[in-house]
């Protein structure tokens, strides 16, 4: 039985500007008064002085889409984890597979960023998730226990302070879904792995993501080890995203 409270992370990825971002908002804090789960939206980093403003006080969570693996120091462009603090930071997502494909992040890379999110208690959002030619290689289930193997030997953190998100990168942007079936056998992979690294495994929410939409988030959210939802392109518009929140009990 789930009886977890379910998290639904909106991923803008780098999308978004002033004005949009506060209609998006507005819309979003208008509909969320009254909520059965945790919401976040992970926005881009110019932009986390305005969403902290925007949505202190509400119920919806400011995340970052990545964090340094470093504490400070000389590395352009990074946005460290105590940055991310001043602004009021709860969650960051860690090794989206855009980050994989495009920034070259390895597991060890996204390891270290964990570390440095959950030593700030900033709640890491572990992305993990095989590409279409793994899947077809039958790799799936290899290819996210390593992932995630990366994650649990944290040394000195429980790992019950992350939350997991399985996004298969065939489903990301492609509107192609993994079915309810699909998404709860890796679930049920993942949960078996941190069962077996963590007596507190049951606590760690795992989430789904790709293209996850206000049509097939009710079926993917029964299930029994699916607890929330990362939402990338249906996060950008509000009714959407609503729904999406509202099928998450
Ligand atoms: C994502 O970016 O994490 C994501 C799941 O995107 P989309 O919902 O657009 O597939």
């Amino acid at each position: 039985m789930n009886n977890k409270k379910k998290l639904i992370a909106g991923n803008w990825k780098m999308n978004g500007g002033l004005a949009a971002n506060e209609a998006l908002l507005k819309a979003l804090i208008a509909g969320t008064a009254e909520v059965a789960c945790d919401v976040a939206v992970a926005v881009p980093a110019p932009y986390l002085a305005q969403v902290q403003a925007l949505t202190a006080g509400t119920t919806i969570a400011v995340a970052a889409q990545d964090v340094s693996a470093h504490e400070s120091g000389a590395y352009t462009g990074e946005v460290s984890v105590a940055m991310l603090k001043d602004f009021g930071v709860r969650y960051a997502l860690v090794g989206h597979s855009e980050r994989r494909q495009y920034h070259g992040e390895t597991d060890a890379i996204v390891a270290e960023k964990a570390q440095r999110a959950l030593a700030a208690g900033v709640t890491p959002v572990v992305c993990v998730g095989e590409t279409l030619q793994e899947r077809e290689a039958g790799m799936t289930e290899a290819v996210v226990k390593r992932q995630l193997a990366a994650v649990i030997h944290l040394n000195g953190h429980c790992i019950s302070e992350i939350v997991v998100a399985y996004e298969p990168v065939w489903a990301i942007g492609t509107g192609r879904t993994a079915s309810p079936e699909q998404a709860q056998a890796v679930h049920a992979v993942l949960r078996t792995q941190l069962a077996a690294a963590s007596e507190h495994a049951d606590r760690i929410r795992l989430l789904y993501g790709g293209s996850m939409n206000a049509a097939n988030a009710a079926q993917l959210l029964a299930q029994p080890d699916i607890d929330g939802g990362l939402v990338g392109g249906a996060s950008l518009k509000a009714p959407d995203f609503l729904q999406i929140i509202a099928a998450a009990r």
